[in-house]
């Protein structure tokens, strides 16, 4: 017979938000059992968010170097892989331990359960033969996985996913990046700068297909200057592994059948969602479904809550964090506000970089707006060109011109992420366009292309 415990809350699966949620809520009073059966603050401290941006900051660190030639002199660049692994593993990562998450955990207060969680109907989950029936009831931030596509031979290879390639110790000589999104663009550029051979095989028409086509050019154009072989509009047949190779089959744009060898193969071709095996369907939910519905509270069911990736509202620990703060208010009786998404960013760590906001122009004109557009090129600008090489990038900005105020933004850039910052007050709190226009920008910085941008809306 299955043991039974009696609680307030049960936190399935503790990423960032989750770990957040479980956190507060045992501040706040609440009994909380909070269970991971990998490490305690998910994908994103582990193999996620931050050793990919430690990998970016010291390939980032050889691109500088490498320009003292324009600029400075000269300056000898030999790279040398270890120090960013080994700051992964000592710093970041604690060598993939969670030890120190689950002390802060239980300090707060939460009783921290390892294992595989399933709900087992309204309020109730089954941890490894434990039945945990929570009053208040169950907050899920069960994230996502890494994806492989199914192409003929793949699964027979030792591929790499995220979680591989971020404990790597060295670059490897030659790599295929399957994938050219976020994750796909940003390591595939880091390690051609650590000297790696790197191709990248996209299905869609270019590369960063999610942004405006502005910013795939731009960096598509970095991306040249690398070194790294970019192959969009392919499509993959089959990959083979043989004496330490892959070999990957693919037909590129123009229909042609071709072969790429590399040392290592990374597939950074999507996510699936962690729904399938977590007991949706004991309360009335869909197992096989891509992202669960929620409401303003967070709330995607009875006694029921769900924040994170598995929400489709886009797959980044800000929105999981953001999730898990609304969550809170609702499960401890505090007042809103409540989840808005007219203004999410996002921020593409290439070099440039390139961030996001609000809508595309394309995602305007879907959605029936009346769009004015206006880009302003870096380069044009008196910091790009003091910048010289590395200043390349593009700030655009889109407008619902009936409302007057922008509903969307790009800010490509060496701190595109940086500008999003202002861009991303401006839709978050639809500040009119003629208000924007009026504002003094310091003169010479890379956000003055928002002016240029903003003078351009037509
Ligand atoms: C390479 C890479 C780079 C990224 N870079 C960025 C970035 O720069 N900025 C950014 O904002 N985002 C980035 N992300 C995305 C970010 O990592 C996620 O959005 C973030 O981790 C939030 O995810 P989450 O809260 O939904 O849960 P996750 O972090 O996915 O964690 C879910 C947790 O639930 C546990 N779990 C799942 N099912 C069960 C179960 N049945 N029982 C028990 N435990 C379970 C898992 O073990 C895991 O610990 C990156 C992701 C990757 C892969």
């Amino acid at each position: 017979m299955s043991e039974e415990q009696h609680v307030d809350l049960v936190v399935l699966g503790l990423g960032p938000g989750g770990e957040s949620v479980a956190t507060e809520a045992a501040k706040a009073g609440l009994t909380v059992v909070g269970v991971d059966e990998r490490l305690v603050g998910g994908e994103c401290p582990y193999y996620g968010c931050i050793p990919s941006k430690m990998v970016i900051r010291a390939a980032d660190a050889l691109a500088e170097a490498r320009r003292v030639a324009d600029l400075a002199g000269s300056a000898t660049v030999a790279p040398d892989f270890s120090p960013v692994a080994t700051r992964i593993r000592d710093e970041a990562t604690d060598d993939w331990d969670d030890a120190v998450a689950v002390e802060r955990l239980e300090k707060a207060g939460v009783t921290f359960v390892r294992g595989h969680g399933r709900l087992a109907g309204e309020g109730v989950v089954e941890v490894a033969g434990t039945r945990y029936v929570a009053r208040v009831g169950v907050v899920l931030n069960t994230g996502t996985a890494p994806a492989a596509p199914p192409v003929e031979g793949l699964a027979d290879t030792p591929f790499w996913t995220n979680r591989d390639v971020l404990r790597a110790t060295e670059a490897p000589s030659s790599l295929v990046v399957v994938g050219g999104g976020a994750i796909g663009a940003e390591l595939a550029q880091a390690f051609a700068r650590f000297g790696s051979r790197v191709s990248v095989l996209e299905a869609a028409p270019r590369i960063l297909a999610l942004e405006e086509p502005e910013a795939s050019e731009v960096v598509a154009a970095s991306f040249a200057r690398d070194g790294v072989q970019v192959l969009a509009g392919a499509s993959i047949r089959s990959v083979t592994y043989a004496d330490g190779r892959f070999t990957v089959a693919f037909t590129d744009a123009d229909s042609t059948d071709l072969d790429l060898d590399a040392d290592r193969l990374l597939v950074a071709a999507g996510r699936r969602p962690n729904l399938h095996d977590i007991g949706l369907e004991t309360v009335g939910l869909d197992p096989s479904a891509r992202s669960l519905e929620t409401d303003e509270r967070m709330r995607a069911g009875e006694r029921l809550w769900a924040i994170g990736d598995i929400t489709g509202k886009g797959a980044f620990t800000h929105m999981s964090m953001y999730q898990a703060g609304i969550a809170v208010r609702d499960l401890t009786g505090t007042d809103g506000p409540w989840a808005s998404y007219h203004a999410v960013p996002r921020v593409t760590f290439t070099d440039p970089e390139v961030g996001w906001v609000g809508m595309t122009g394309q995602q305007a004109r879907d959605a029936r707006l009346t769009v004015r557009v206006g880009t302003g090129a870096l380069a044009e600008s008196t910091r790009g060109w003091i910048h010289g090489p590395g200043g390349d990038g593009v700030v655009k900005v889109v407008e619902d011109a009936d409302a007057g105020y922008l509903v969307g933004a790009t800010s490509v850039g060496p701190t595109g992420g940086e500008v999003l910052s202002m861009l991303a007050t401006a839709v978050h709190a639809r500040v009119p366009t003629a208000v924007l226009r009026e504002q003094v920008l310091a003169y010479p910085t890379f956000h003055r292309a928002v002016s240029s941008a903003l003078a351009a809306l037509a």
